[in-house]
C-alpha cells in the first residue's frame, strides 16, 4: 500500500535541522576524499581485471570516527553507505547528520538493543549482523514504530535490509552462525517469510585475521569461499536464484580479495579514515565544537 499523497507533501516540508552545526575541516575533507577515491579506483581496477560488470557497493566504516568526517564525504562524493558498530554512536550521528546518509550497522548485535535500533535511527539501511530469530523478530518490531514523520526521502513502506552473519571460520570470538547449518536456514526463512518489514537482503562475514592477511586478488581467502558455498546453499534449501541473496565480504585488507571470489559489498574502514583511537577516546563531535551553536 502507498501512502496517501497528502501525507508525503506534508512530510517534504518538514526539515530537521541539526542542533549543533558541523564544520568539516577542510584540509582533513581533501585527505578523506582523495582515499576514497583511492578505494574507488582500486575497486574498479578489480572489477575490471576480474571482468566483474555488477556494481560494487562500498561501505565506509566510520565507527569511532567524529560525525564530521562523516560528513565531508557524504557532502563533496556524495557518499551514501556508512557501517558503524555500536548502537548509541549510531544513535547520536544519525541524529546529527543528514537523513540521505545510508546507515549501515555491521557490529555485534545484543537482543535487548535490536528494537531501539531499528527504531531510533529512521535511515538505517541495513543491520549485517543478524544471527538469531530473536533479533529478527525484534528488529522487525522496531522498523515498525520508526518515526518517519520528519524524512522526505525514505518511504513509510521500505523495508529494512538484513544479512545474517556466518561465522565461516569457526573462531569462538566470532559471532555468526555455523555454515550451512540448520538454524541458518531457519533464520533465512524467518526474514522472508516472518518479517514483513525486513528484506532478506544476503549473508555476511568477517573472517579469520590471519586468512584476511594473506589475501590478494590471486590468492583464495576459504572464508570468502565458504561464504559464498552458503549462499548457494541458502538458495537451494530456499528454491531461489543465488542473484537475490548479496555477499558482505571484504575489509580494508582484504577487499579486492574478496570482490574477486564474488563480493557485492565491502566494508572498508581504516584505509579511508586512517587509525582508529581507542573507544573510550573516540568522540563523536571535535572538542572545537562543543557550546558552539
Ligand atoms: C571495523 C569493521 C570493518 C572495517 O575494518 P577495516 O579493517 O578498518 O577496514 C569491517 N567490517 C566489520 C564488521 C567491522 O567491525
Amino acid at each position: 500500500m502507498s501512502a496517501p499523497v497528502s501525507e508525503e507533501q506534508e512530510r517534504s516540508t518538514t526539515t530537521e535541522m541539526p542542533s549543533v552545526s558541523l564544520k568539516v575541516d577542510p584540509a582533513r575533507a581533501r585527505t578523506l576524499l582523495e582515499n576514497i577515491s583511492q578505494i574507488n579506483g582500486r575497486i574498479e581496477q578489480t572489477c575490471k581485471a576480474q571482468a566483474i560488470s555488477k556494481p560494487i557497493r562500498l561501505v565506509a566504516v566510520s565507527k569511532l570516527k567524529p560525525a564530521t568526517d562523516i560528513l565531508a564525504l557524504h557532502e563533496n562524493p556524495r557518499h551514501l553507505h556508512f557501517g558503524e558498530n555500536y548502537l548509541q554512536e549510531l544513535v547520536q550521528k544519525s541524529r546529527l547528520l543528514p537523513k540521505t546518509i545510508r546507515w549501515h550497522f555491521i557490529g555485534g548485535l545484543q537482543s535487548n538493543k535490536c528494537q531501539q535500533l531499528a527504531r531510533d535511527v529512521p535511515n538505517l539501511w541495513a543491520v549485517e549482523s543478524v544471527d538469531s530469530e530473536k533479533k529478527l523478530k525484534l528488529l522487525n518490531q522496531g522498523r515498525g514504530q520508526r518515526d518517519i514523520s520528519a524524512e522526505g526521502d525514505l518511504s513509510a513502506e521500505e523495508k529494512l535490509r538484513v544479512f545474517v552473519q556466518v561465522n565461516t571460520s569457526g573462531e569462538v570470538s566470532k559471532s555468526g552462525v555455523e555454515p550451512m547449518s540448520d538454524e541458518l536456514k531457519s533464520l533465512c526463512v524467518y526474514a522472508r517469510d516472518k518479517c514483513e518489514n525486513l528484506h532478506l537482503q544476503g549473508l555476511m562475514t568477517i573472517g579469520a585475521i590471519a586468512r584476511s592477511k594473506a589475501t590478494t586478488a590471486e590468492t583464495e581467502n576459504e572464508d570468502f569461499r565458504s561464504l559464498r558455498e552458503n549462499r548457494k546453499w541458502v538458495a537451494d534449501e530456499l528454491a531461489i536464484g543465488e542473484s537475490e541473496l548479496e555477499l558482505s565480504m571484504g575489509m580494508s585488507e582484504d577487499f579486492e580479495g574478496a570482490i574477486a571470489q564474488g563480493s557485492d559489498e565491502v566494508r572498508v574502514g581504516s584505509t579511508i579514515f586512517g587509525e582508529r583511537p581507542p573507544k573510550s577516546e573516540a568522540k563523536i563531535l571535535e572538542d572545537t565544537e562543543e557550546g558552539k551553536s
